[in-house]
């Protein structure tokens, strides 16, 4: 039997006024989804963001793999760390350090306008340079998600609070800088950079072809080498990632994962769809489980516009789930599949929020209970809900879901 679960990445929202009451994934035409609901469907709601942890990709897919996150959970920057290929060492502390846009002191971009791969290494190789000899490593990942990696740092990191700068987009930065131990330091270190990124001529470029340019550095997600329990003997299966984000390759690898890598897969609206849809099918020539998470619903909320998430849920179900679905059934007659977001992120408030989630399963083994259409709504109806999102694997896996 082989498992493919597709995750539309901020997928699930709130009914917004705008949009009559209803919610993005009601609005945008969906007839893939709408048809495995209603042929061949379980809906059901899962809670991945359990009370007191921070509603994010890292918390809500170690859920998904089936890992309890109030257990195991190393921060955002060493799991990170893995997908580059770097092995932490016990004295290393792994930082994720966004490239973000900043103006009057509030935070106007998390991502500096989707910098390049390009010029976000070489503003981190200039970041590497100016601080040589002072124990910290500026990682550069992919586009505006790079990491510092200090040896040895000098204060207790455990104790010091960093906020995702996603979190506070609009808002003022003062509030939300690095408190507690270590916290002076890393302002000291963002001041130093901020000075010469203002300078730089990449920024400069920026601004003359109206982008966002990066003009902050933003460190936050801390934490020493992850170890997490691995998938293969929880579950019995080997598996793989495709994703473009390093999130989610990150605790694919710390289970035992592979992370296939698509040429082109962006992590936004202009990704290689087709690319990953066949990555993940030929992934489960060689595995029996397979994630394929697409980013672009995230993002498209983050940004706050209603049309761009209707279209990054549109552009899923037919350019993803469509042809996903049907290749699988084609190549494997044994085979499952489950959607799902991993959390809400609100369009209303541009930030992920940590209530349940829906989830479809269709397949070998699944008897159907008939809903119209895939929604917070019609999921919402239906019987199953797992406060435990962590028990949503084993549920998936089960011989038979009747
Ligand atoms: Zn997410």
């Amino acid at each position: 039997m082989k498992y493919l679960l597709i995750i539309g990445d901020g997928m699930a929202d709130y009914p917004l006024p705008e949009l009559e009451n209803r919610t993005p994934l009601e609005v945008a035409p969906t007839p893939n989804l709408d048809r495995l609901a209603s042929e061949s469907g379980r809906l059901g709601m899962v809670r991945t963001i359990p009370r007191g942890t921070m509603a994010a990709s890292d918390t809500a897919f170690l859920s998904i793999m089936g890992l309890d996150p109030r257990q195991n959970h190393p921060g955002r920057g060493p799991l990170e760390a893995i997908n580059l290929g770097l092995r932490l060492t016990d004295e290393e502390v792994a930082f994720r350090l966004n490239l973000v846009t900043q103006d009057e002191k509030k935070m106007v971009d998390s991502s500096a306008g989707h910098i390049s791969d390009g010029e976000a290494g070489r503003l981190m190789a200039v970041l590497q340079e100016h601080f040589q000899g002072r124990r910290m490593r500026f990682v550069p990942g992919k586009s505006y998600r790079n990491l510092l990696i200090m040896e040895r740092p000098p204060f207790d990191w455990r104790k010091l609070v960093t906020t995702p700068p996603h979190d506070i987009l609009g808002r003022p930065l003062t509030p939300y800088l690095p408190k507690g131990p270590g916290g002076e330091f890393l302002i000291g270190m963002m001041e130093e950079a901020a000075r010469i990124f203002a300078e730089h001529p990449i920024n400069r470029t920026r601004i003359d072809l109206g982008e966002n340019p990066a003009n902050l550095v933003w460190p936050w997600g801390q934490g020493g080498p992850a170890q997490l329990p691995a998938f293969q003997p929880r579950y019995g299966l080997t598996g793989f990632t495709v994703s473009a984000v390093d999130i989610v390759k990150g605790i694919g690898l710390a289970v035992g994962l592979e992370a296939v890598s698509v040429p082109g897969a962006t992590g936004y609206l202009d990704t290689n769809y087709a690319g990953k849809v066949e990555a993940a099918i030929e992934g489960l020539k060689r595995h029996d489980f397979g994630v394929l998470h697409v980013e672009a619903p995230d993002e498209a909320s983050h940004s706050g516009q209603w049309r761009l998430k209707v279209k990054a849920i549109t552009d899923f179900d037919q350019r993803v789930v469509g042809p996903a679905v049907s290749a699988l059934r084609t190549e494997f007659p044994e085979s499952r599949v489950m959607v799902m977001a991993d959390h809400i992120t609100s369009l209303r408030t541009r930030t992920h929020t940590p209530d349940p989630i829906p989830f479809l399963i269709s397949g070998t083994g699944v008897v159907g209970r008939g809903a119209a259409t895939f929604s917070e709504k019609t999921a919402g109806a239906g019987r199953r809900y797992l406060r435990e999102g962590w028990r949503l694997m084993e549920f998936f896996l089960r011989p038979e879901i009747t």
